[in-house]
């Protein structure tokens, strides 16, 4: 069968989507469903079918029924100097967005740092967790499966470290219990990967030892209480992926030369607007756009997108003290990655190598460059909202 008979085929329903990979190779199926889509719809997608990279590797690991690749433009912003425990030289950072001024904006706050003698930065907890949820005949059996994990915590961890080289299981922390249901929380160490496939696979083993002994058995292997990809109360306390803070003082002199403001007048956007407004929105982030900044990077380095959601909390404090300016962010859960998922696509790795941290042993200083950069974000936004606040009061005055 050639090409365009099983393009036919597709467009009378004959056979479906994925069955097209059993009769030709990954970049000629991707082709093929491309063009059945732009048959179908009487549209022309050479943009998405003009690519570089290995769509026969891609297909093993990263994608299902392929039809090109997604183009975004990409920026660079820097020199930003981070003296990190981890990262401690000027990097430039790779963002791809569609979104005009973030790369401009994210420049002139990494410019400011630079001036400053740099940002300090700091992982305070690296650990990706999984927590199913399990089923029991009531709140007192759901109490003495929550024991049984305490009581053979040290051969559970061994169970889940015989299914990867580099996790580890730090701890079962904490067991909710709701009724007959039980949440688990696994956390683990994962090394240079995110980690939510090797944890996935680790805790997978601990619930079939479960399983055996015991008559509770598991309704899902995630229970929403790990939290994966939700925006969660929990991973702001206990954190998830790389927690970081992120903090610098920035002199009197510069705050006015570089962002046209004063500490004074950043401070009081910052209480009004991340701490104030934020609450009275009931929002769980107390930030004016981490989300940029991580999204941005994230794409650029292929990292999983849908992590933004976590990326994106965390708290911006600003103190002005004698006119200079104390700024910080801080993110509790940041899951980042120099290793596996979509690290290893061509154009993320190029990505990663314009960082300095492709591949093993590289994980948190990438973690440290991540919230450098939003704090390079952050304080250009505030700076920039503090600049037009007294620009407004100067003319009132003015006027006055
Ligand atoms: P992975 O692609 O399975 O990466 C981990 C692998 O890299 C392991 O096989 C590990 O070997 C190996 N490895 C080599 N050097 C390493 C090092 N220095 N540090 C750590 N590992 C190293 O993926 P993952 O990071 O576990 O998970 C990421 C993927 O999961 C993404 O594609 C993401 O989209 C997806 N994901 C899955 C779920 C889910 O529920 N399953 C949820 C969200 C996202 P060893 O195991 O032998 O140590």
């Amino acid at each position: 069968m050639n090409s365009n008979d099983i393009i036919d085929k597709l467009l009378n329903g004959e056979i479906k989507l994925y069955q097209v990979d059993r009769e030709f190779p990954a970049d000629e199926a991707t082709d093929i469903r491309r063009k059945f889509l732009e048959k179908k719809y009487s549209i022309s997608l050479d943009n998405i079918g003009n690519y570089s990279i290995d769509m026969q590797r891609a297909s093993a690991r990263n994608i299902e029924n392929s039809i090109g690749v997604l183009q975004l433009p990409m920026g660079v912003a820097g020199p930003l100097k981070i003296n990190g425990d981890y990262c401690k030289r000027d990097v430039f950072i790779p963002l791809a967005t569609s979104e005009g001024a973030l790369v401009a904006s994210i420049n002139r706050g990494a410019s400011t740092i630079t001036a400053s003698g740099g940002v300090n930065t700091h992982v305070i907890s690296d650990i990706m967790t999984r927590a199913p949820v399990i089923k029991t005949e009531s709140a007192q059996q759901s109490l003495k499966i929550k024991q049984w994990f305490i009581d053979n915590f040290n051969e559970l961890k061994e169970i889940a470290e015989s299914t990867t080289s580099h996790g580890k299981l730090i701890k079962i922390d904490p067991i909710l219990v709701v009724g007959s249901y039980i949440y688990p929380r696994f956390v683990y160490s994962t090394g240079d990967s995110m980690g939510m496939n090797m944890v996935t696979i680790a805790t997978e083993k601990i619930l079939d030892k479960m399983a055996c002994e015991t008559d509770a058995h598991h309704i899902a292997l995630s229970g929403n209480v790990c939290v994966d990809k939700k925006p969660a109360s929990i991973n702001m306390i206990e954190g998830r992926g790389k927690s970081v803070i992120a903090d610098i003082l920035i002199p009197k002199d510069i705050v006015e030369k570089k962002l046209k403001t004063t500490a004074e007048a950043m401070q009081e956007v910052n209480i009004a607007k991340n701490l104030i407004g934020s609450a009275a929105g009931g929002s769980l982030s107390y930030n004016a756009h981490y989300a940029n900044m991580v999204a941005a990077i994230f794409l650029a380095t292929g990292q999983d997108a849908a992590h933004v959601v976590e990326g994106s909390l965390g708290i911006t404090t600003a103190e002005a003290r004698d006119g200079d300016l104390y700024f910080s962010v801080n993110l509790p859960d940041l899951p980042v990655a120099t290793v596996g998922g979509g690290t290893s696509l061509e154009v993320a790795n190029e990505g990663l190598n314009i960082l300095g941290v492709a591949g093993s042993g590289k994980a948190r200083e990438f973690a440290e460059i991540v919230a450098a950069t939003v704090l390079a974000g952050e304080l250009s936004l505030v700076g920039a909202l503090a600049a037009g606040h007294l620009a407004r009061a100067h003319q009132e005055l003015g006027r006055g």
